[in-house]
C-alpha cells in the first residue's frame, strides 16, 4: 500500500514553551516526522519561543537531541534532520514581560498560515494572547493550540475560555487532547458511518453494553504532586474518556465537518444522567515491592483516586437501557486502551443447549497496537458435530494493509497538521469542555462532601475487587486487560 501524504500550506508555527517537556518529547519530534514524510512544504517554518536566552543554532541542536532521544532509530536519519533544522529558528520571549516580542513579530511572515502553540502553563495563556495582539503579531485568521487540562472544574474552565475568547474567535482555538488524534478514533467514525453493517445495530435494541477502558502500566511517579491535585476523574474521565464515549454514542452528523461533529458530541454529554454513587468505584494502587500511590504523591492522607470505574446511562432514544462502563487506572496489569461494543445475544439458539446463545463483540483498540476486531460465531471445524466457537475477524492495520499502514502518524503529528489545515474536527470546542465539567463537578463535589476514601487495589492487577462487583451485579464482566 502506498501512503498518500498531502502537503499542507506554507506556515509559520510558533511554539511557546519550546524548551519544555512536551515540546521536546512530542511536538518537535512529531514535526520532524511530518517533515521527513514530505508533508511540510519548503516554505514551512517553526519558531521556538521561551524565556531561555539562546540563538537559533542552539535551539536546532536541542531539537536534534530531542529527536535522537524520543524517536527510535528507524524513524530518524541524519540528512533529514539537517534539512529539518534549517526550518527552525528561535526567539527568546517572556510571556509576562516585554522582551522579545518585537523580534518575534519581525520573524513572522504575512502571507503564510499562522499558528501559535501554547505549550506552557495555562496561567500564561492570557498573557500570551494579550501580547500577541498588543504587538500586532496575531492576524485575525491566526490559530492557537492549547493543551489540556482545560481547567479543573466548570468555573476555571469558563475563566480559561473567557480569557481566550477575549482575544480569539472560537474558530481560531484548537484545544488538543492527543487521544483524539489516534488513527482508530477516526476509524471508529469510518466504521460507524462508512458501513451499512453497523449503524442499524448501533442502539439499545442490539447493543447490550459498551466498555471503554484506558489502562496504564505506569504510576504517577514523577508528576505525583500535579496528579494528586487532579486524580483519574479530572485527568482521564473528564476529557479523553468522555470524548471516546461521545464518538461512540453520538448520532450521525450530517457532514464530517467540525461544527456538525462537535454539535453531536455535545448532545451526548448533555444527555448523560447524573451517576449514582453506587455506580462509581474509586481506587488507589498499593505498591507491593514498589511505591504505593500514597508514597508516589508523598501524601499519606490523600483521598485522590488513581483508578475509576463507572456505569453511565445516556438518557436518549438511541441508548435508553444500554449501560456504558468506563474504566481507567494507573499501575494496571498492562497498557491498554479500547472501546468495546458488546452486542446482545441471539434471541434464541437453534443449536443444542451446549452451544448456548452467542453475542458479537466489536473492539476498537487505541493502544498498544491500533486496530479493530470483530468476534463472530462459527462452527468449530471438524467432525465433532455442530459445536460453536467465537473467532476474530481481526483487522490490525499491519496485517490487513501492509507494514506501512501500521506506521501511522503519531497522534500529535496528525493533530498539528490538522491545525495547519484549519480542521477543528478532532479538537474540543469550548462548550463541550464546559458541558463535560458541568457533568463532572457534582460527582467530585459529592466525594469531597463525604470525604470519600478510594479503595485499595494491587499494582499490576486489574483494579479493585469492587470494580469487578460493579459488573457482576449486572451479570457482566470486564474485558481482560
Ligand atoms: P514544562 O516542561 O514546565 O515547560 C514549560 C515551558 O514554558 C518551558 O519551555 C518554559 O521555558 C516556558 N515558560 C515558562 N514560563 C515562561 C514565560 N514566562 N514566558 C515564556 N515561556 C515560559 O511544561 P510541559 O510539561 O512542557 O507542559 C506544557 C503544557 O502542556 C502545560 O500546559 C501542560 O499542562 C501541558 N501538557 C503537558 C504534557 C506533558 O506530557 N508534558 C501532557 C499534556 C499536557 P523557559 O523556562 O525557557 O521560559
Amino acid at each position: 500500500m502506498v501512503s498518500r501524504v498531502i502537503p499542507v500550506d506554507p506556515f509559520d508555527l510558533v511554539i511557546f514553551g519550546a524548551t519544555g517537556d512536551l515540546a521536546r518529547r512530542k511536538i518537535l519530534p512529531g514535526l520532524y516526522r511530518r517533515f521527513c514524510d514530505g508533508q511540510m512544504p519548503p516554505e514551512a517554518r517553526i519558531i521556538g519561543a521561551a524565556r531561555t536566552e539562546q540563538d537559533s543554532a542552539a535551539f536546532a541542536a536541542q531539537v536534534a537531541e530531542a529527536v535522537e532521544t524520543f524517536l527510535p532509530p528507524g524513524k530518524r536519519d541524519a540528512e533529514g534532520l539537517r534539512a529539518f533544522q534549517e526550518r527552525l529558528s528561535y526567539v527568546a520571549v517572556d510571556a509576562t514581560g516585554e522582551a522579545g516580542w518585537t523580534e518575534l513579530k519581525e520573524a513572522m511572515r504575512d502571507d503564510v498560515v499562522q499558528a501559535f502553540y501554547f505549550s506552557v502553563a495555562p496561567s500564561l495563556f492570557g498573557a500570551l494572547a494579550e501580547r500577541l495582539h498588543k504587538f500586532g503579531i496575531a492576524r485575525s485568521d491566526a490559530r492557537i493550540v492549547v493543551e489540556k487540562p482545560f481547567g479543573r472544574d466548570l468555573k476555571s474552565a469558563r475563566e480559561l475560555n473567557a480569557t481566550l475568547a477575549a482575544h480569539f474567535d472560537e474558530t481560531q482555538i484548537y484545544r488538543i487532547d492527543h487521544y483524539l488524534g489516534k488513527e482508530t478514533v477516526q476509524n471508529l467514525m469510518a466504521v460507524r458511518f462508512g458501513n451499512t453493517l453497523f449503524e442499524p445495530l448501533w442502539n439499545a435494541q442490539y447493543v447490550d453494553h459498551v466498555q471503554i477502558t484506558v489502562a496504564e502500566e505506569v504510576g504517577v511517579g514523577g508528576r505525583g504532586a500535579y496528579y494528586d491535585r487532579s486524580g483519574a476523574m479530572r485527568d482521564m474521565v473528564q476529557n479523553p474518556l468522555m470524548q471516546l464515549l461521545c464518538l461512540t454514542a453520538m448520532e450521525p452528523p450530517a457532514h464530517f465537518e467540525p461544527s456538525a461533529v462537535r454539535d453531536e458530541k455535545l448532545k451526548v454529554i448533555r444527555a448523560l444522567d447524573p451517576v449514582a454513587p453506587e455506580h462509581i468505584v474509586r481506587g488507589q494502587y498499593r505498591g507491593g515491592a514498589d511505591p504505593s500511590y500514597l508514597e508516589d504523591v508523598e501524601n499519606d492522607e490523600s483521598l485522590t483516586e488513581s483508578f475509576i470505574a463507572m456505569k453511565l446511562h445516556i438518557a436518549n432514544w438511541r441508548w435508553n437501557g444500554t449501560p456504558f462502563y468506563l474504566r481507567t487506572g494507573k499501575r494496571m496489569k498492562a497498557r491498554k486502551s479500547e472501546i468495546v461494543v458488546h452486542f446482545k445475544k441471539t434471541p434464541h439458539s437453534i443449536f443444542d443447549a451446549d452451544a448456548g446463545s452467542r453475542s458479537n463483540v466489536l473492539s476498537i483498540r487505541l493502544q498498544p497496537d491500533e486496530g479493530i476486531d470483530l468476534r463472530v460465531t462459527i462452527k468449530e471445524p471438524g467432525p465433532g458435530g455442530m459445536r460453536l466457537i467465537d473467532v476474530p475477524l481481526d483487522m490490525s492495520f499491519a496485517d490487513a494493509l501492509g507494514p506501512e499502514a501500521a506506521d501511522v502518524p503519531d497522534a500529535y503529528e496528525r493533530l498539528i497538521m490538522d491545525v495547519i489545515r484549519g480542521n477543528q474536527t478532532l479538537f474540543m470546542r469550548g462548550d463541550e469542555v464546559e458541558a463535560a465539567w458541568a457533568w463532572t463537578d457534582p460527582i467530585i463535589q459529592d466525594w469531597q462532601r463525604r470525604a470519600d476514601r478510594p479503595v485499595p487495589y494491587a499494582a499490576g492487577g486489574t483494579g479493585p475487587e469492587e470494580a469487578a462487583i460493579l459488573m457482576h451485579r449486572d451479570d457482566r464482566r470486564w474485558r481482560e486487560i
